[in-house]
């Protein structure tokens, strides 16, 4: 079999690594990533199965590559997979692939070889529970982000169990991974140029709290930043009803981690939070927002809205909206709930109330974000504009000198981006630009020095 794959990843930043994962088992079996489906002889669609649009997304980009090359081996991956492993009703695949082990690729790989030889071709199906735990299914050497960032996962799976969440159905209990393993590979990373780490999990303030109860997220954080390095560090995702306040302390006297906090609170109202299995509220969300900006007046904060949740009504809606137009987020996501298989949530609606929840989640949704869009256009305009940052260069657009990047207040692939005007710059360098304006969600900068390339 000769050895060309291809990978379309699909789904959040953790289904990234586990594809850089991949590769990297893949590559060690003398594999080569190639870039065209249509020069591949395996197709791995890195699937997402967390709700409805995602899985439609998954099995619709299945079938347009396999139009593109029907000759390739085809295998779905990832969450959808996972989720659905042993009834998913996919012929046109040869081998289901789940995500909770993924060394476990070594047995899809030995078993299509092995039918090559035999001519057999049933579908091969592996999805263990549980991952081997003496695999070192960690390391990666190619990194899917622009040049010069990078995510690195710090554990696996969830133990809130969010009563509308379908992720510790798909991903399992929380597993955080041993801190050497995390240590190693920041620093294959640092050894690699990486500018950006971007520390991802469910929930990071959860990190090693399966062991004994108690977070070992900020010991981790410490002992990341002693490995020093021109490298800054980003925290994506962390559970506000757990959310470590000494966090604050620390980034305060750490330079090189960004003043960056992603805060998905869901909603405010209490009877819908604590139907979701949390314990906030609006005054304590808005007192955690207020807390981080008075020690921290450069912080940026993201957060989550879901809209249409069984039981919301318009007097939830209206406390949510108030809470969204008083706490003045930097970038907000809005969802409309899905009614998810296995979750604690599923029968407190039959499907016609959730259609109609939909519609109403749909047309709130619509009123949050138009609120939120004047928010943000309005803080990137008073918080950033006439300042200069360091800039991480992206792409370059062809043909002008112009690049996009980003500053610390934007995350890779939610946030928006800071377009620069300079020549030379290339993907991988952090330059210096002052912020001379904003462009709907976007920075427009100009470098500072010159770059002789
Ligand atoms: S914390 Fe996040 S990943 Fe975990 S169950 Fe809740 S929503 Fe899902």
């Amino acid at each position: 079999m000769s050895k060309n794959v291809y990978l379309e990843n699909l789904g959040c930043a953790k289904n990234q690594v586990d594809a850089e994962v991949m590769l990297k088992i893949l590559k060690d079996r003398g594999w080569t990533h190639v870039q065209e489906v249509g020069k591949a002889d395996l197709v791995i669609v890195n699937t997402c199965g967390f709700i409805e649009p995602a899985r439609e997304e998954s099995v619709n980009t299945f079938f347009s590559l396999k139009d593109l090359n029907p000759h390739a081996k085809f295998i779905m991956s990832g969450c959808l997979s996972q989720r659905y492993a042993h009834n998913l009703d996919l012929p046109e695949a040869d081998a289901i692939f789940g995500n909770r082990d993924l060394s476990a690729l070594n047995k899809v790989i030995d078993e299509m070889e092995a039918e090559e030889k035999t001519g057999d071709d049933h579908q091969i199906v592996v999805a263990p529970e549980y991952p081997d735990p003496d695999d070192d299914a960690y390391k990666r050497d190619e990194i899917l982000n622009f040049t010069g960032s990078a995510f690195l996962k710090i554990s696996e799976g969830c133990n809130h169990w969010c009563s509308y969440c379908a992720i510790p159905v798909i991903r399992g209990s929380l597993r955080s991974c041993a801190k050497f393993q995390i240590l190693d590979e920041a620093k294959r990373l640092i050894a690699h140029g990486i500018k950006e780490i971007n520390i991802i999990a469910q929930d990071l303030a959860a990190y090693g709290t399966e062991w004994d109860e108690k977070s070992h997220f900020l010991e981790l954080l410490s002992d990341l930043y002693a490995l020093g390095g021109d490298v800054k560090y980003r925290l994506l995702y962390i559970h506000p009803d757990a959310f470590p306040v000494e966090l604050i302390d620390f980034v305060k006297t750490h330079e090189r981690v960004f003043p960056y906090f992603d805060i998905p609170v869901q909603h405010v109202a209490k009877h819908l939070l604590r139907s979701m299995g949390r314990t906030g509220d609006s005054a304590t969300y808005l007192s955690l927002v207020n807390k981080i900006r008075a020690s921290l007046p450069t912080a940026v904060i993201r957060t989550t809205i879901m809209l249409g949740y069984p039981g919301e009504t318009e007097e939830d809606f209206e406390e949510v909206l108030h809470f969204v137009k008083q706490a003045r987020f930097d970038w907000l996501g809005c969802f409309v709930y899905s009614r998810e298989e296995d979750t604690k949530a599923y029968d407190l609606v039959d499907e016609k109330t959730q259609k109609e929840n939909e519609k109403a989640g749909a047309r709130r949704k619509a009123a949050i974000e138009a609120e939120q869009e004047k928010i943000t256009s309005e803080r990137l305009e008073e918080r950033f504009v006439g300042n200069v940052y360091d800039v991480l260069i992206e792409e370059k657009i062809e043909g002008e000198d112009l690049s996009i990047g980003r500053i610390y207040s934007q995350a890779p692939d939610v946030d928006g981006a800071t377009v620069v005007m300079g020549r030379n710059l290339l993907p991988g360098m952090v330059v210096k630009a002052g912020i001379r304006g904003v462009n709907g969600v976007d920075l427009d900068a100009v470098v500072l020095e010159d770059y002789n390339g």
